[in-house]
């Protein structure tokens, strides 16, 4: 357990390390691979030993070797985070640590790579509130991989093409776009890798979170605008034109759904046998 658990960690720091990179240069449409990773005030190229995820920015202390321009904790957090993202999937995949399943190890990877695809999305959804094409793609492709059966497919396709057609008649509808092209991706995520009950579940979840963190915006709103009070008016027009990012949250609901996957169950079968109260 302790080796297959380094080495999983490991491996998440490692891919978020790329990730990393994914966060910065995709929105820009930079190339991923030209130039070399370096130093985004200075620009000097940086050796291969500034460069070992986690570590060099610990012994760097946070700061570029040559110019000592503080680098963001944005990179070692995110890189620390796909590790134990790892490691938590790893729990949940391996049952028997006695025993290799490589079955077990494959979809751990899977699933765990596609936990560190949705968060980079997640961050880039925040900052640009665009989702890259290439990264929706895998994704899903991630998600099918993972079920491995006809079932993920069906599911994602009934859940993609559910919010699909949902967007299209509430597109028509409203008269003006009513939900984020990539989200119908995310959606066909949650269908795949959860199924049905559980997929319905990981999407209620996703919108009480959101519910939560609008009205957390709101107030910051509404604060800011009681402080400048000539310039109220402006300020509540930004409310009405701010757009939630919806990857984060839909990346959170399943995520959360996945993970307490057994207490789900019993909360679904408590529902549906009506003796939840
Ligand atoms: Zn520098």
């Amino acid at each position: 357990m302790m080796i297959l658990g380094i080495f999983y960690f490991i491996f998440g720091v490692c891919i978020g390390s790329f990730s990393n990179v994914l966060i910065y240069r995709l929105p820009e449409n930079k190339s991923i691979n030209f130039p070399a990773s370096h130093c985004l005030k200075c620009k000097t190229p940086l050796k291969w030993y500034h460069n070992i995820p986690l570590f060099s920015w610990i012994f760097l202390g946070g700061k570029c070797a040559f110019c000592k321009t503080k680098i963001s904790f944005q990179y070692p957090l995110i890189e620390l985070i796909c590790g134990f993202l790892m490691l938590i999937c790893m729990f949940k995949e391996v049952s028997n640590f006695e025993i290799v399943d490589y079955f077990e190890i494959y979809k751990t990877f899977m699933i765990g790579v596609l936990f560190i695809v949705l968060l980079a999305m997640a961050v880039i959804d925040f900052r640009y509130t665009a989702a890259p094409s290439v990264l929706l793609y895998v994704a899903v492709i991630l998600s099918l991989l993972y079920k491995f059966n006809f079932e993920g497919v069906k599911f994602a396709l009934i859940f993609g093409g559910g919010i699909f057609i949902l967007t299209f008649l509430l597109t028509k509808i409203l008269k003006k776009e009513a939900m984020g092209e990539a989200d119908i991706y995310i959606f066909a995520c949650i269908g795949a890798v959860l199924g049905l009950n559980l997929g319905l579940l990981a999407v209620f979840v996703s919108a009480i979170l959101s519910l939560f963190a609008f009205m957390v915006v709101s107030f910051l709103f509404l604060l800011k605008s009681k402080k400048n009070n000539i310039k109220s008016n402006t300020q509540n027009q930004n409310i009405s034109q701010y757009q939630m990012p919806f990857i984060p949250f839909l990346s959170a609901g399943l995520f959360v759904v996945y993970v307490f996957e057994d207490k789900c169950q019993l909360f679904l079968k408590m529902i549906i046998e009506g003796n939840l109260f």
